[in-house]
């Protein structure tokens, strides 16, 4: 069936590696890391830094077809790829992801409603009294921020220059702080035809800035909600002429109403509960919208709570020295429904994503009393 190419190292890599070679394929990853997650699963790994055109040149003479699994990915190297293979997605619409502010112009030019906002990219703009309707506000940094680094909450105009600084004085947007009821994502995958199939609606909770628990189907959404946020995702792929997996995160405001807070060119953490809970996963979308195999609408079998593992399950000491202790993975895996991912990094450290751990069930009860099973064994708080 050939080789298949990805950008990138990290768990996405991983576990669409998994994917890929479950339905027969190989696959070569370009990761200038020695030891990395998706290098060590993959049949190949091209040791070089993503722009090399040497390694860019071997991959696309390697591969039938190349994605990528990280939205930083040079943009330029997408385009030398699309050159000589079928890629996916497009570069343009991970150039559009790669910066807040032209996300939220997609978001805008699409009709999906985003929160109100301002780029601020100079002394001058951050010492602006036009931004006082959006404070309190949050300040991100418009590119290279994840797990809510690179952001800081600014109340007054007076904080706003020196909170601008604070985050190094690069392009920043100033967002409009939103009184949130909830937030959910949504995973669509797009097919060179143009075809658009969807994964149910996930409910997030995040701790820290960090994705923590997500829960399927979403508790507090109404059908009519649900389908709304499906509908905007899909028009945004449309609107992006996108080929592949597209997550969109939105937040549901306390009065009810829908705004996009990101997007996100690939699978999403907030999807990895399809591997075990769907017929489809998101990585198996991936592959087929890479191979141009066909899209089928993904069927949720069972209810599933995901429970991220972050590095400091291994600490469960405060001391900053402490020597990490492996959870107690055997009391997780007595419990039923328990499906235990972990992406074989080599170190843990306190804020990392180790793996997940997601909790099916035949009915949502269940599935979410096991997974408050496991979070008390592990000592994670309670959602
Ligand atoms: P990710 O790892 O999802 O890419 P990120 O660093 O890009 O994270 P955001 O998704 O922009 O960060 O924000 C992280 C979290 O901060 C959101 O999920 C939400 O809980 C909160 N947040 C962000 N923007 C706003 C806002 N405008 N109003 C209220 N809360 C917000
Ligand atoms: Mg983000
Ligand atoms: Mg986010």
């Amino acid at each position: 069936q050939g080789m298949l190419g990805v950008l990138g190292g990290g768990q996405l890599g991983r576990m669409f590696v998994h994917a890929a070679q479950t339905h027969g394929y190989r696959v070569m990853v370009l990761e200038p890391d020695a030891a990395s997650p998706a290098g060590a699963a993959a049949d190949a790994h091209l040791r070089a830094p993503y722009a090399e055109p040497a390694a860019l040149s071997e991959l696309a003479a390697a591969c039938v077809a190349i994605t990528t699994e990280f939205e930083n990915v040079p943009a330029e190297a997408l385009r030398m790829l699309a050159a000589r293979r079928r890629v996916s997605p497009p570069a343009d619409a991970v150039q559009v992801c790669q910066h807040r502010a032209r996300e939220k112009a997609a978001f805008a030019a699409a009709g999906v409603p985003c929160a109100p906002h301002a780029v601020i990219d100079s002394a001058e703009t951050a010492a602006s009294a036009a931004l006082a309707p959006l404070l309190p506000g949050i300040l991100k940094t418009a590119s290279l921020g994840y797990d809510g680094k690179g952001q800081a909450t600014v109340m007054t105009l007076a904080d706003l220059p020196a909170a601008w600084q604070a985050l190094g004085g690069v392009p920043c947007v100033l967002e409009q702080r939103l009184p949130l009821r909830l937030e959910i994502s949504v995973i669509v995958a797009r097919g060179a035809d143009g075809a658009v199939v969807h994964l149910p609606v996930q409910q997030n909770l995040h701790r820290g800035g960090i994705l923590a628990v997500t829960q399927v189907p979403a508790p507090d959404v109404p059908p009519a909600l649900a389908e709304q946020a499906i509908a905007l995702a899909g028009r945004l792929a449309q609107a992006l002429d996108y080929v592949g997996v597209l997550c969109v995160e939105f937040f549901v405001l306390q009065d009810g109403r829908l705004v996009a807070n990101e997007m996100a060119p690939r699978p999403h953490n907030s999807g990895h509960y399809s591997i075990d809970a769907c017929d489809v996963s998101q990585f198996d979308l991936q592959l087929r919208a890479l191979a141009g195999l066909p899209l089928v609408a993904p069927r949720l079998h069972s209810a599933a709570v995901m429970l991220n593992l972050l590095g400091d399950l291994w600490f469960p000491q405060d001391a900053a020295d402490a020597a990490p202790v492996t959870p107690d993975w055997a009391a997780v895996l007595s419990l039923p429904g328990a499906h235990l991912h972990l992406y074989g990094k080599a170190e843990a450290r306190r804020g990392r994503k180790m793996g997940h751990l997601t909790f099916t069930a035949a009915d949502a009860g269940t599935a979410r009393a096991n997974a408050l099973r496991a979070a008390a064994v592990l000592g994670l708080q309670a959602f």
